[in-house]
């Protein structure tokens, strides 16, 4: 079964704990996700900030197919990502998937990517997408409005990516992701933030043997 798609019937415990989380997002003073700046989900300036043109990055283990990044793991970028990762916002979620289909659109029209081929979130643990509510990758995906195949996912065995070289986390990711299906239309695979690119390599790699056509990886900061 894709990732993502629950049972059905009616609400879990779970969906409790989203519906409690979701009313104190309603209830609870915001502050802007960019810059703390109270009031906003995200302010003026830092929706300026986010909206840079997206460039081509080149992380040490190249994932066999062009990678561009939004931002770099700095300021806004990292604010946001921090937000939605580590402090579980997710209302802003739905203004970075405004940011992402604004960015997909300049590499489309710049011919960087394919025009309409369809976004595949990262592969995840389920146990962190179910700490999060659901993984905030996935989640920025469906905003953008753009169809979403939600095909990888990680296994609970592969441990956190964040004190890791590049040479570990590829040692990590090995037989690590799984997939759940081959994307039938060309594909562009997305992430929150490209570090060593060994997420995105190990998800290409997964891909490309299971016949799906890769365009791009495309990830919201460079760190
Ligand atoms: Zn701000």
């Amino acid at each position: 079964m894709a990732r993502g798609a629950g049972p059905a019937g009616g609400a879990g415990p779970a969906d409790c704990g989203s519906l409690v989380a979701g009313l104190g997002e309603l209830i609870l003073p915001r502050r802007c996700a960019g810059c703390g700046l109270a009031g906003h989900v995200l302010c003026d300036a830092c929706r300026t900030r986010l909206a840079t043109p997206p460039r081509r990055v080149f992380p040490p283990t190249p994932p066999h197919a062009p990678v561009f990044a939004l931002g770099p793991y700095a300021d806004a970028h990292r604010s946001v990502v921090l937000a939605m990762k580590e402090h579980n916002n997710r209302i802003v979620r739905r203004h970075v998937g405004a940011v992402l289909a604004a960015a997909l659109e300049y590499l489309e029209v710049r011919g960087e990517i394919p025009h309409g081929a369809v976004l595949v979130p990262a592969p995840t643990r389920p146990s962190s997408a179910r700490a999060r509510g659901g993984d905030p990758v996935a989640a920025v995906c469906r905003a953008s409005g753009r169809a979403v195949v939600e095909v990888l996912e990680l296994s609970e065995r592969a441990a956190d990516q964040a004190d890791l070289d590049a040479a570990a986390r590829r040692a990590n990711l090995a037989g690590a992701v799984r997939i759940s299906g081959v994307p039938a239309k060309q594909c562009i695979v997305i992430d929150d933030v490209v570090t060593t690119g060994a997420t995105l390599t190990a998800s290409v790699e997964m891909l490309l043997a299971h016949g799906a056509d890769v365009a791009a990886c495309v990830a919201i900061c460079e760190a």
